[in-house]
């Protein structure tokens, strides 16, 4: 099987993992294992214990704990040394160390900095934080055309659509279609949707990840940030970009070429599968997954209800509007989330929030992070007033 290395993978660079502690960062440190590699950096945002198991699991790797308690600090010292480093300039200098692959699976606004830093470093990024892409898409992008550094996507979807755009031309794209689960709440109505609890939207059908992108599946706002990332990353206009919902999540995501040729990428949801083809891009290794079985399997393809699921087309009008837009959304979004995690505003009015808040920060123009995060920060504020307003309201 030409092309297909089934030894051990000496020939990859080592791993820079930051959001370690998360879902993706998890997942990566099992891709690592199975591909024998070295993790030389590992970084999160609080000093767990969970945190310290996975540095003394990596003896040789620097560990950079973002913002540690006082007791997490004294607590790190004493058991890692001169290997560990605390805040953000150290995050980003980790990020930076070249001839890396730098997997980023921080959640947040936080994860956009990194990204710039191991782009500028000449590195791959592989991507796994949404805001980097939905949040500053244009300082990205600027960062990745500047020199060496390359973003490889981790999502499945961006990363189906990577394997069915290799060696294909840009001209030769009709659209993308993105697939969406439809998450818990497929086919219910406005009304049902009303009093749904935390728990339900909790509940995901396939794909297993972290709270926040558990309820943003759920409100349909995470295929709308994927809308804005597709756009980025393939340099797309929004009218060639479609999302079709498929419950059973083996379809990742098709593109459509313009002589009528559609090609797709399936197979068992586990986002081990795009994580580890990330970092041996070009090549495929052996994965985690089993041979599939496409006897008995059923696809069904249907087209996500935008009135009930007004996040989307939220979405739409934030990625074309452009600027600073898809930041507002962003940020207005992650207000809204944690709201609605701490029960203080019911799941539809996540939506409300996330439109009264694009309606009145202003768009402008992004070109650094520190843009960026001005334009988060504004947007947070404003988002937050508009969920006070609905708490009280409630
Ligand atoms: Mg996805």
């Amino acid at each position: 099987m030409a092309g297909v290395l089934l030894d051990g993978v000496a020939e990859l660079k080592p791993l820079t993992i930051l959001g370690v502690t998360g879902s993706i960062g998890k997942q990566t440190l099992d891709v690592a294992r199975a591909l024998r590699t070295e993790v030389a950096g590992i970084a999160a945002y609080r000093g767990s214990n969970q945190l310290l198991a996975i540095a003394r699991e990596l003896p040789a790797a620097r560990v950079v704990v973002v913002a540690p308690s006082e007791s997490e600090r004294e607590q790190y010292l004493a058991a890692l040394g001169s290997r560990v480093g605390f805040g953000q300039d150290e995050l980003l200098a980790l990020a930076a160390v070249p001839e890396r692959i730098v997997i980023n699976g921080v959640v947040g606004a936080a994860g956009l900095a990194p990204t710039v830093a191991g782009l500028r470093a000449g590195n791959r990024v592989a991507l796994a934080n949404k805001e980097s892409l939905v949040a500053g898409g244009p300082v990205v992008v600027a960062a990745a055309a500047s020199g060496e550094g390359e973003i490889i996507p981790v999502d499945s979807e961006h990363s189906a659509l990577w394997q069915c755009l290799v060696g294909e031309q840009a001209a030769a794209v009709r659209r993308l279609i993105l697939t969406a689960s439809g998450g818990p709440f497929r086919g219910r109505t406005k009304d049902e949707l009303r009093a749904v609890s935390v728990q339900d939207a909790l509940a995901h059908p396939t794909w297993n990840m972290g709270p926040r992108i558990t309820i943003d599946s759920a409100t349909l706002m995470n295929k709308a940030f994927e809308v804005i990332e597709a756009h980025y990353l393939y340099a797309i206009p929004y009218d060639r970009i479609d999302v079709v919902v498929h419950p059973q999540s083996v379809v990742h995501s098709l593109v459509e070429f313009v002589d009528g040729t559609l090609k797709a990428e399936l197979g068992d949801p586990d986002m081990r599968v795009p994580i580890q083809y990330a970092i041996t891009y070009p090549e495929r290794h052996q994965g985690p997954l089993d041979t599939f079985d496409l006897v008995g399997t059923t696809l069904d393809f249907e087209a996500p209800d935008r009135d009930v699921f007004p996040c989307l087309e939220l979405g739409y009008w934030a990625g074309r509007t452009g600027r600073s837009a898809p930041a507002v959304l962003n940020a207005a979004d992650e207000v809204a989330v944690a709201a609605f995690l701490a029960e203080r505003i019911p799941f539809a009015a996540i939506a409300d929030v996330v439109a009264s808040t694009l309606n009145r920060v202003p768009v402008v123009d992004l070109s650094s992070v520190a843009d960026v995060l001005a334009v988060d920060g504004e947007a947070r504020k404003v988002a937050a007033e508009y969920v006070e307003v609905t708490e009280r309201a409630g």
